[in-house]
């Protein structure tokens, strides 16, 4: 039986349960992608039939007025494909000191989108893409046949674009099944060697990101019989140097109805935050939710963000 995962922080130290500053507002623009890799915690696909609209980006806008220095990260799904992912990046340009937008990178050659590597680079937009191995047969095996070879191509026209040089360009490592990723600073050698030789690709950072036991990752550990093995896995690498830097104390998810979570692995199994009358809180709500000392919604999935060197959306926690 594995321990609660909120008693176990609390008992380290009170004020790891609670939210502490709002740095980061992070926007889930929907469930629509053109893939459906296996380990898709929002269980996105070409069918995602949840779009962002303009109302609820808007109010985004208006709050990073407000709020000047909070960073905006914009993921999906595939948030590209949201028909207003353009509206929404001119809208906020100038208002956050630093945007970023989660790319599956082979959105970059689907039919309609040649004008997106402009786009990003003439927005200044800091690009985290996904790119699970340096080797093709394990990313084409969790992300889908030729997935490698198209991020391959996308990754040196954003380098042919100054991203990975004078614009920032970070790549995203998750585990190719059930296990922690190691170390992400030996991660990050090898993978810039291995990029660099082979196919003269450059990039700023790697993050490791421990996949959540929720969502269509859930599924197959379950079809495998290899869910509580996981769970008990994650809970026996718990790392307490990471759990006061579990990235819910700082940032604050939105979903495409304006709904907020404490991260996107709560907006994916439906455990938002609510107010103290027990209503769900809208973006409207923001600074309520914001609030210091604010209690978080922690579950027994939030081992996955303190195992081993933790995982955050930005990476490790304690490297
Ligand atoms: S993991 Fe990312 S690229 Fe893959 S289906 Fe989900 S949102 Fe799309
Ligand atoms: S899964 Fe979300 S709520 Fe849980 S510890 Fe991680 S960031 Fe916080």
């Amino acid at each position: 039986m594995v321990a609660a995962f909120k008693e176990r922080l609390r008992q380290i130290n009170p004020g790891y349960v609670k939210f502490h500053t709002l740095q980061t507002l992070q926007l889930n623009l929907g469930d629509r992608c053109n893939l459906s890799c296996r380990h898709c915690h929002v269980g996105a696909s070409p069918r995602g039939e949840k779009v962002m609209g303009r109302e609820v980006m808007e109010t985004v806008a208006a709050l990073l007025t407000r709020r000047p220095g909070t960073i905006l990260d914009i993921t999906g799904g595939c948030p590209e494909l949201n028909p207003l992912f353009r509206h929404l990046v001119e809208m906020t340009a100038g208002l956050s000191p630093r945007r970023m937008v989660r790319s599956n990178l082979t959105v970059i050659d689907e039919p309609g989108m040649e004008w997106l590597t402009r786009f990003y680079r003439e927005q200044g937009l800091v690009i985290v893409a996904s790119l699970p191995c340096y080797q093709e047969e394990n990313v084409d095996r969790q992300r889908g046949g030729g997935v490698f070879g198209r991020s391959i191509a996308a990754l040196q026209q954003l380098n042919a674009m100054g991203y990975g040089k004078e614009l920032e360009l970070n790549l995203v490592y998750n585990p190719g099944g059930d296990f922690v990723a190691g170390s992400q600073r030996h991660l990050e050698a090898a993978y810039k060697k291995e990029l660099l030789e082979r196919y003269g690709i450059h990039f700023n950072n790697l993050f490791t990101i421990t996949n959540a036991p929720i969502g269509r990752f859930r599924e197959y550990l379950e079809a495998q019989g290899a869910y509580d093995r996981y769970l008990n896995q994650l809970a026996t690498r718990f790392n307490p140097d990471a759990a006061g830097n579990i990235m819910c104390r700082t940032l604050v998810s939105v979903d495409w109805k304006g709904f907020l979570y404490n991260c996107d692995f709560n907006q994916a199994i439906g455990l938002p935050i609510t107010g103290d009358d027990g209503s769900i809180l809208k973006i409207d709500d923001l600074e309520s939710a914001a609030r210091t000392g604010t209690d978080l919604f922690l579950a027994q999935h939030c081992y996955c963000c303190t195992a081993g060197e933790g995982s955050s959306c930005t990476g490790a926690l304690a490297v």
